[in-house]
């Protein structure tokens, strides 16, 4: 069930996207963005008080919430337009893409981990975002629908899964966080219009690890 959004969730959201903007974030989307998507939704309602710190925070199953900044971090990264196709890898409670949808995206965001699938689902529905929620694999990305004008990845990846970039469309980004299970490093691959690649290696974070297939 949904929880109210009070004048007090409103006012703690406020001073998120000001600490956000102290930590580094400029893109004005994604800071309304942030201001917008009622992050309170998304963690269990015992532990509300926890949503808009900027830190990560258990979602059950062994899998997290990811922390606001770094959130922010990758969509600034991510650049997306409006009706821009864009692939999450790693849905867990849905607020990344939450953020994605409110940026215009037409997201398809696909979760390895039945429980979590299904409560995403069902809170989408509850609060009326719209997206193409799938449950699998997302190492192996979705072929059917590729390609995508973006993929982001939320969860380490041991190395670059090669299904992800070739369903990257011509003039696309992908970011993901490469490395092992203790920190990774962000990526941004951009793939330029004669087809070739460029890779730009950022800072490093710590994400729960992808796991999959195509992961290593
Ligand atoms: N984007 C999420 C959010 O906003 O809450 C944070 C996700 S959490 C840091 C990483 C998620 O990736 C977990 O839910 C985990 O189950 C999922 N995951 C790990 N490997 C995966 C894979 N191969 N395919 C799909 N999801 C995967």
């Amino acid at each position: 069930m949904l929880q109210p959004d009070t004048y007090k969730d409103k006012g703690a959201r406020k001073l998120l996207v000001q600490e956000l903007k102290e930590k580094g974030i400029t893109d004005e989307k994604v800071l309304y963005a942030i201001a917008n998507v009622p992050r309170h939704q998304f963690i269990h309602k015992d532990f509300r008080h926890h949503a808009y710190l900027d830190k990560a925070f258990p979602i059950g199953e062994g899998q997290t919430i990811s922390q606001p900044y770094t959130v922010a971090y990758q969509t600034q990264l991510l650049q997306v337009e409006p009706n821009n196709k864009v692939l999450e890898i790693g849905t867990g409670s849905g607020y990344q893409a939450a953020i994605l949808i409110e940026m215009g995206a037409n997201l398809f965001s696909i979760e390895r981990q039945e429980k979590l699938y299904l409560k995403t689902k069902k809170l989408f529905i509850e609060l009326g975002y719209k997206a193409n929620l799938l449950l699998g694999d997302g190492s192996i990305g979705c072929e059917s629908e590729a390609p995508f004008d973006r993929i982001i990845v939320t969860a380490g990846a041991p190395k670059m899964p090669n299904s992800l970039i070739q369903q990257l469309a011509i003039g696309g980004i992908m970011i993901i966080p490469v490395g092992d299970n203790n920190k990774q490093t962000m990526h941004i691959l951009i793939k330029k219009t004669d087809g070739t690649l460029e890779n730009i290696a950022l800072d490093e974070f710590r994400f729960v690890p992808l796991i999959g297939t195509q992961a290593w």
